[in-house]
This record gives structure tokens, sequence and C-alpha cells, in this order.
């Protein structure tokens, strides 16, 4: 496991998954995808990255309300 800092709280990458949603679809990624963008250069597809870009953020009303309703149909 990797630990990085986010403001002054730490994060520890290696144990969790991340999803994004975006255009009626989800994307999943290992959170290490944070470490192998920033320390190795690794570029995810086209699609990925706008969906985060674009996509609403963890934590928004938006976001729960996609996750909630993911969680049911899995
Ligand atoms: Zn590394």
């Amino acid at each position: 496991m990797i630990c990085v800092k986010r403001g002054n709280q730490e994060v520890w990458l290696g144990s969790a998954e991340m999803r994004v949603f975006y255009q009626n679809r989800v994307y999943a990624a290992p959170n290490l995808i944070y470490h192998y963008v920033t320390e190795h250069q690794y570029c995810p597809p086209e699609e990925f990255i706008e969906a985060v870009l674009k996509g609403p953020l963890p934590g928004s009303p938006e976001y729960e309300t996609f996750l909630k309703r993911w969680e049911q149909v899995r």
C-alpha cells in the first residue's frame, strides 16, 4: 500500500476501488490509479479521463444518487 497526502489528510492507496459515473456508464479502477498517473505517467483511456473530469464529484448529491442506484443493480 502507498500513502499519499491530500491537503492535510493522508490517504492509503492499494486496498480500494473508485467509481466514476458519467453518461449512463460506470467506470471502476483501483484507487492506486492516482499513483500510476502521478508517479508513473500512466495514461488511462480517454473516455475514462473525460468521465473523471466531467462526472459528478464523490460526496456530491448527484454522485451519491448514482452510487446508490449502481449498488442496487450490481
Ligand atoms: Zn509506484
